[in-house]
């Protein structure tokens, strides 16, 4: 398969899709040549970010709703950044502010936070629904 990952350069924000074989030989930017960042924990994104992020994205993608009162968010935060940086061109961790993305929170159903969904190719494949231990979402995600 021609698994492309999406990264967004940090200098003109344009939106790279880059072979996963590449990867390791830190790519450049298509618009601006800046030399391509891929993060190495979860990153921050909104409901416009969303569909080039997650549903257009082809390798896993793991979405963590999340609000800055929650304590159990807190927890899992820390284990999903160390997954962004173990996995880094494999598995892609982002972050969705529940609170400011309420239209997205809603049309994925979230009614607790944090709530870890799984996208394979744009779709659901399984979620985790509050605080789960370290091992239950290396579980989760299949690692
Ligand atoms: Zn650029």
């Amino acid at each position: 398969m021609n698994n492309k990952a999406i990264i967004i350069c940090r200098a003109c924000a344009a939106r790279n899709r880059i072979q996963l074989d590449k990867i390791n030989f830190l790519p450049h930017c298509g618009k601006c040549k800046s030399q391509l960042e891929i993060p190495d924990k979860a990153v921050n994104i909104n409901e416009r970010e969303f569909s080039e992020e997650v549903l257009r994205e082809t390798i896993p993608t793991v979405v963590d709703f999340w609000a800055p009162w929650c304590g159990p968010c807190r927890i899992v935060s820390p284990i999903l950044d160390e997954i962004a940086g173990k996995y880094r061109g494999k598995i892609k961790v982002v972050k969705v502010n529940s609170e400011e993305n309420p239209r997205l929170s809603a049309q994925y159903n979230v009614q607790g936070i944090p709530t870890i969904i799984l996208f394979h190719e744009g779709k659901e494949a399984d979620r985790i629904v509050g605080a789960a231990p370290r091992e239950n979402i290396l579980q989760f995600l299949h690692l």
